[in-house]
């Protein structure tokens, strides 16, 4: 232990005695100025924040990402500029509905968000382990979301509430898919893949852009749990993630990640079979091969939790010249609602708590005051522009090349949904392996058992619409009428809904 240091409060006055109050007699009662006390219970009354209302349980660990292929050509983001560069990451893995108590093995998609301490400011990509969403509007956000948490009567999570809302919204055909193979239950953070999900935008210092999409392939391999042991590590261990984590990086076994890129000129992506805009879609690998570009190591374990993973605050509106935004609808509205809850949760000066602080490229501007201001508030200098007392000012170019927008301003419905169902059976037939499919589903039908019929009809219906064989053992797994499920798949979804409405 090093040299013996004392015990101060809070405004740095010596503590004489931390184990006895200070009482009226040897019995009682306490005194109110016993102001060491009263602060020390004050502040631990304080100690929690809000917890984020989505992605509440995560662990994360600090490294680099280093570039190890030229783009140059795609991008001009100076943390991409040169083989070799390497730039320090903070990373943050977590499930999504649980909260912060909650078991690390639960079914649910993993968030995958990386900051990136770059020399132009923060870049922040808040990813998640599957490539695809639910939902692409996100409008639909808070409902989704509603369905993964507990019942607002019983307290209870509720497989009812979910199956309600996927089978009345069969855009989350592919996810769900996704989900309920045991993807959805993996191993470790250390054995699962990364994925942009969304469509982001890089341009060169020609102004030329690019449509991109990031997948971070674990070089560890992807494993995952089936669904009982899944089950028996919650049980065992809730923490299992969290601490394969942190025991990895301790004893120097630092998990890394491939960066592979897919990146579509504006022109390609016009013709392109798919709409690059929608999240419940991915690019097929056939159609545009990635690209590998760099590497992500984690090699430090974070001191303190609260301080750099709790504190964390990824934002995918946080972006550096180089890289620029799509009008994926989703990621829109993503641009709002991460700062508003960082806003929330830790005030409108989120971005001076270290872990959260740029290292490379501080601040500079004319906002100031604010709960929780602790820099120098930006001293003495003018807090308005334009003024002609300071020499800070803005670049005076523009920021990205302009894309083309066009469309009159109205409530849009996504126009292919009969698109929605090629991918999900694509991954079902294509990809998966038998024991994947059985696994796929056993976790379904465990899933759905109580929930009601007329629920778990239109939600056969819309598994029989991507795969006939993936309907029809679902169907069989649930004891239902494989012929009723058949003529709802015929049917349109307000068909389906009206139909079964009374079942
Ligand atoms: P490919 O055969 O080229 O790629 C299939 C991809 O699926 C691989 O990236 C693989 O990841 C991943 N994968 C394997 N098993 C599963 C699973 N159980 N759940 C989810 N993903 C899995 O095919 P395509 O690119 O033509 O895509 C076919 C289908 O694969 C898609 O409809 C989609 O569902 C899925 N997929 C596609 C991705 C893409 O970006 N194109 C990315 C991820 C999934 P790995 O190599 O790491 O094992």
């Amino acid at each position: 232990m090093s040299k013996k240091e004392t015990m101060k409060s809070t405004f740095g006055r010596p503590v004489g005695n931390d184990q006895n109050s200070l009482t009226a007699g040897e019995r009682g009662p306490v005194l109110m100025q016993d102001v060491h006390l009263l602060e020390k219970l004050s502040h631990f009354d304080r100690e929690r924040i809000p917890e984020r209302v989505v992605h509440a349980k995560g662990a994360g660990a600090h490294g680099y990402f280093e570039v190890t292929a030229d783009v140059t050509k795609y991008t001009k983001a100076a943390f991409l500029s040169q083989v070799g560069k390497k730039t320090d990451v903070f990373v943050r893995f977590s499930t999504v509905g649980g909260e912060k108590g909650s078991a690390d093995a639960e079914r649910d998609p993993r968030g995958f968000a990386i900051k990136f301490y770059t020399e132009e400011g923060n870049y922040d990509l808040a990813g998640n382990n599957t490539p695809v969403f639910f939902i692409r509007d996100p409008l639909k956000f808070p409902d989704f979301i509603h369905t993964q948490k507990r019942d607002p009567a019983t307290n209870l999570k509720s497989p009812t509430m979910a199956w309600d809302f996927w089978s009345l919204t069969p855009e989350s055909i592919h996810q769900v898919t996704i989900l309920f193979s045991d993807r959805g239950t993996p191993a470790t953070y250390r054995h699962m893949n990364g994925y942009s999900s969304h469509t982001f935008k890089w341009y060169n210092d020609k102004d030329e852009y690019f449509w991109v999409q990031y997948h971070f392939k674990t070089d560890q391999g992807v494993e995952n749990f089936t669904g009982p042991q899944a089950k028996e590590m919650c049980g065992k261990d809730p923490d299992h993630a969290t601490r394969d984590l942190f025991r990895a990086i301790e004893r120097g076994d630092y998990p890394s990640w491939t960066l592979e890129m897919q990146i579509l000129t504006p022109e390609q992506a016009e013709e392109f079979e798919w709409d690059i805009f929608d999240i419940t879609k991915v690019w097929p690998h056939s159609q545009v091969p990635p690209i590998t570009v760099g590497k992500l190591v984690l090699d430090r374990n974070p001191e303190n939790y609260f301080a750099e993973v709790e504190q964390a605050a990824f934002n995918p509106s946080n972006l550096v010249p180089g890289i620029g935004v799509s009008p994926d609808k989703m990621l829109q509205g993503r641009l709002f609602s991460y700062h508003d809850t960082h806003l929330h949760r830790l005030g409108p000066n989120y971005n001076l708590i270290p872990v959260n602080q740029p290292k490379h490229s501080m601040q500079m501007n004319h906002q100031r005051d604010g709960a929780m201001r602790v820099d120098d508030n930006g001293g003495g200098r003018p807090n308005y522009w334009p003024n002609s007392f300071s020499n800070i000012q803005p670049e005076g170019k523009n920021e990205e090349p302009d894309i083309p927008l066009h469309g009159a301003g109205s409530r849009y419905e996504f126009a292919h949904p009969n698109n929605d169902f090629v991918q999900a059976g694509n991954l079902y037939r294509q990809v998966m392996t038998d024991s994947d499919r059985d696994s796929l589903i056993a976790n379904i039908v465990g899933h759905m058992a109580d929930v009601p019929l007329r629920i778990k009809m239109r939600q056969c219906a819309i598994f029989y619409l991507a795969d006939a064989e993936y309907g029809e053992r679902v169907a069989h797994g649930l004891g239902l009428d494989i012929g009723h499920v058949k003529r709802l798949a015929e049917i349109t979804q307000e068909q389906r809904v009206a139909e079964t409405v009374d079942l």
